[in-house]
């Protein structure tokens, strides 16, 4: 049977291969530290749990409205009040089943054939081929190593065309961890606005920052940015619930029910058990979430201390999220392999450690590794990582 062309021109995840020959050698017996979780290695704090629990009893195990729960786009306005200063009516909410089903609805609703998406450099997988499905285009811009993988307004000022869409924005971002400031945000955002650009906010990775860093919202910095912007977040991260997946848009409420009317002939509704313990996660306490934040600071700080000792190695320091991107250019080099994808490769065959390949987030010199598993593992991992350096110099 022939396949559709939309599938068939679906890029395959590059972080499938090393994932699948990890798990044989796992499956063979072998001692494997995967580098390479997308997750918190946190359970989902126990309030919620219970309250998701309680609602079943309840009786609340029916469909609920197609775009969430009232009371949960209440909850979301307030968390969205109070954390970005943003006031934003229930029609400008939707409950997706996680971000990423709030992208993909998004994309689907706003794109036409042909029209041109902007994607920094390095990117989340998803966003090229999200953009791809929904006839568009992904137009890249590099963001340099040099500017902490962060592209500037100028960057962005010569991509735009006439088909120019949207500009996806991931800060805190996956895979490099960088955060945009609050400057480097308005002038991006006075380009979009002068461009007639709609700007999508992921800020998934917004509770999960270090340091001095401070998070902004480009929908924060003016009414008319607020108007441009569709904000996509979630709990995945913060609240420790990738499996729960609940994540939300919000923004322009064309846009928002465009997106619901699409939702509705799809998922019908995010799971409904899901929801009410997204509303216990928005509502109760937030203890939970800010010490998951301090563990991760912990290690991203001492694993950060040693991976830049690694011979070749060289990193830039991350504000948030929980993952490291350094680059491998040398070590590669000095190993005699040609390409990062080979030496990843090699690493697993021969120390047992998966990381995953940065060609898959369109940047080839660099490695991402993720440390949202225990200090212990990752220092074990990178003890490993150093044996086959030395042995191969
Ligand atoms: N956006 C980014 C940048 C991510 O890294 C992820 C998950 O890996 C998502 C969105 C999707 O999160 P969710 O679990 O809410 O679908």
């Amino acid at each position: 049977m022939k396949l559709a062309k939309r599938v068939e021109a679906l890029t395959p995840s590059t972080t499938l291969a090393i994932t699948a020959k990890a798990n044989a050698l796992k499956a063979e017996g072998h001692n494997v530290i995967g580098l390479g979780a997308g997750e918190p290695d946190f359970n989902t704090p126990i309030h919620i749990i219970e309250a998701a629990y309680q609602s079943m009893k309840e009786g609340h195990t029916k469909y609920t409205a197609s775009g969430g729960l009232l009371s949960l786009k209440k909850a979301i306005t307030n968390k969205l009040k109070e954390d970005q200063g943003l006031t934003y009516e229930t029609s400008e909410i939707i409950v997706s089943t996680g971000a990423k089903h709030s992208l993909y609805s998004l994309f689907q609703a706003i794109i036409d054939e042909g029209d041109e998406v902007i994607i920094p450099i390095p990117y989340w997988v998803s966003y090229p081929e999200q953009v791809k499905l929904a006839g568009g285009v992904p137009v890249y811009v590099e963001g340099k190593e040099e500017n902490q993988f962060k592209i500037t307004a100028e960057d962005l000022k010569t991509s735009i065309t006439k088909q120019t869409k949207a500009l996806i924005l991931n800060s805190p971002s996956n895979p490099t961890g960088s955060l945009y400031t609050a400057d480097e945000l308005k002038a991006i955002g006075e380009v979009c606005l002068q461009e007639d650009v709609l700007i999508v906010s992921d800020e998934i990775y917004e509770k999960l920052i270090y340091g001095e860093a401070k998070h902004t919202s480009i929908a924060e910095l003016s009414p008319e940015l607020k108007e441009q912007t569709i904000i996509i977040n979630g709990l995945s991260k913060s609240h420790a619930m990738t499996g729960w997946r609940i994540g939300f848009a919000a923004g322009n409420a064309k846009i928002i029910k465009a997106m619901t009317n699409l939702d509705s002939h799809s998922t019908s509704n995010p799971t409904t058990i899901s929801q009410h313990g997204a509303l216990a996660a928005y509502n109760g306490t937030q203890e939970p979430v800010e010490e998951m934040r301090q563990a991760f600071e912990e290690r991203m700080n001492k694993v950060y201390e040693r991976l830049i000792t690694l011979p070749g190695i060289s990193c830039v320091k991350p504000n948030g999220a929980f993952y490291l991107f350094p680059n491998a250019k040398e070590a590669v080099k000095n190993t005699g392999f040609s390409t990062v994808d080979e030496w990843v490769e090699a690493i697993l065959e021969e120390e047992k450690v998966a990381l995953v390949p940065g060609s898959g987030f369109g940047a080839p010199d660099n490695v991402r590794l993720s440390y949202a598993t225990s200090l212990d593992t990752i220092m074990e991992a990178l003890d490993r990582i150093e044996r086959f350096i030395v042995r191969h110099s």
